[in-house]
């Protein structure tokens, strides 16, 4: 078989074999096949597209190109949650113990991040003690007795996606809908679960900007999901102002908290009802969506789900009770309201640009060698649609210096306040097939 071969097959449109997508990706990871043609190759997929086949199969070589984990030690049926990134998104540190406390089995690998704020490792980082450098067994034994786990990522999943992705970084070929999807699928897939359920996000925030691209890739990737046997959902959710209010690690624990407890944002709440219904359904732990519901706020409002989340904390080394006394949390020295300029309705909280405040704040990495401060970041206290007076403090800056005048001035540029404006619609669409 020939790279050149494949590449002028794809260029002419035509469908590529499971054995020549095979010989792709093992040939790209190993480095026999070059940069030059792997991008020719991406260029070709983009220009073309790929049939649900071909992604499938691309999919699966790139999930069995390093490690993968097996949970079939683990009892139940493991669902996993994954969402495309957004802005202050705390769903994850919400859903682990919410669903776990219905014994639905968690088995989570998660990583730190780059950008905004931290990824799921480090936000659960400012737990003291807490850390996720356990072994397999420990991994699999903790979530067969309690339900959930995290352990940090291999650092050899999926090398054939780390590769091609950062490739099609430089060689303009990201925004390809096959490509994609087979990129965060092949993720999922190495992680092992039974059943994925997928939280899309749309807006300023988002990887995909608009509702429509969200559900062509929503699409994409419930059907390949389900095409490999995993069977795969997805909600689209509104990511065009920051979700819930914190934006900054040790700020989203404690909004976690609160949520686990039913007293959490509106939006957060509702969101982590909606994706944790459709993992307690998957996992049969309730026939439909609404006993599902009912069962989770039920665990919110008895204690068992704060509870839950206290024993998860505590299995993996951290303190516990910060659940009852978070102000034990990493705290910034320094508290700025930033007041608002004028009277009217919130119009605009641009998601992503906030993400960037929170991260000039020192909440996020730029890049994979910053430090970051668990204790910094910004509370939101107005949303879009509420009415606010002059002088009102739209947000709360939690920072570890005086001088903020940059990070104030990037808040004002990206909060538009207007005569009229609604609250945006939080949950577009579900997307089963
Ligand atoms: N996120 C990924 O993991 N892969 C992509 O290709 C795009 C976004
Ligand atoms: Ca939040």
């Amino acid at each position: 078989m020939r790279m050149v071969d494949i590449i002028a097959k794809k260029r002419d449109g035509k469908e590529l074999s499971s054995e020549e997508i095979s010989f792709f990706v093992k040939g790209y990871t190993d480095g026999t096949i070059p940069d030059y043609q792997a991008s020719a190759l991406a260029m070709a997929i983009f220009f073309q597209d790929m049939t649900d086949q071909e992604r499938a199969d691309l999919t699966l070589a790139m999930a069995n190109s390093g490690d993968t984990i097996d949970l079939s030690a683990i009892e139940g049926i493991k669902v996993d949650k994954h969402s495309t990134g957004g802005v202050g998104d705390t769903t994850t540190l919400v859903l682990a113990p919410l669903v776990a406390a219905l014994d639905v089995p968690v088995a989570k690998m998660s990583g730190r991040g780059l950008g905004h704020t931290g990824g799921t490792v480090d936000k659960l980082e400012a737990v003291k003690g807490f850390h996720v450098e356990i072994t397999k067994d420990e991994f699999i034994e903790l979530v067969n007795r309690h339900k959930v786990a995290v352990i940090g990522q291999s650092g050899n999943l999926t090398p054939a996606d780390k590769k091609l992705y950062a490739l099609r970084d430089v060689t303009g070929t990201v925004n390809s809908i096959p490509l994609i999807a087979s990129s965060i699928m092949s993720k999922k897939i190495a992680a092992g679960a039974d059943a994925i359920v997928l939280d899309v996000k749309t807006g300023a925030g988002a990887f995909m900007k608009t509702p429509e691209d969200s559900e062509k890739l929503a699409k994409a990737m419930v059907r390949i999901g389900n095409n490999v046997g995993r069977q795969t959902m997805a909600v689209i959710s509104d990511m065009s102002q920051p979700l819930g209010l914190a934006i900054g690690n040790s700020l989203e624990v404690k909004e976690a908290i609160d949520t686990l407890k039913g007293e959490g944002p509106e939006d957060l709440n509702e969101l982590v009802l909606t994706l944790g219904s459709q993992m307690v359904v998957l996992a049969k732990k309730a026939e439909t969506l609404d006993e599902a519901r009912e069962k989770l706020i039920e665990v919110m409002k008895n204690g068992k789900a704060l509870e839950k989340f206290k024993e998860f904390l505590e299995n993996q080394g951290g303190d516990g009770s910060i659940v009852d006394q978070p102000e034990k949390l990493p705290q910034a020295p320094y508290q700025i309201e930033v007041p608002a300029k004028e009277a009217g309705v919130v119009a605009e909280i641009v998601a992503d640009e906030i993400g960037v405040a929170a991260m000039i704040l020192g909440a996020g990495r730029a890049t994979k060698e910053d430090d970051i401060d668990l204790s910094v970041g910004i509370m939101l206290n107005k949303k879009v649609g509420d009415r606010v007076e002059k002088g009102d403090s739209l947000v709360t800056l939690h920072a570890n210096r005086e001088d903020v005048a940059n990070v104030m001035e990037k808040i004002y540029d990206n909060i538009r306040i207007a005569d009229h404006a609604d609250a945006p619609t939080l949950i577009h669409t579900v997307i089963t097939e």
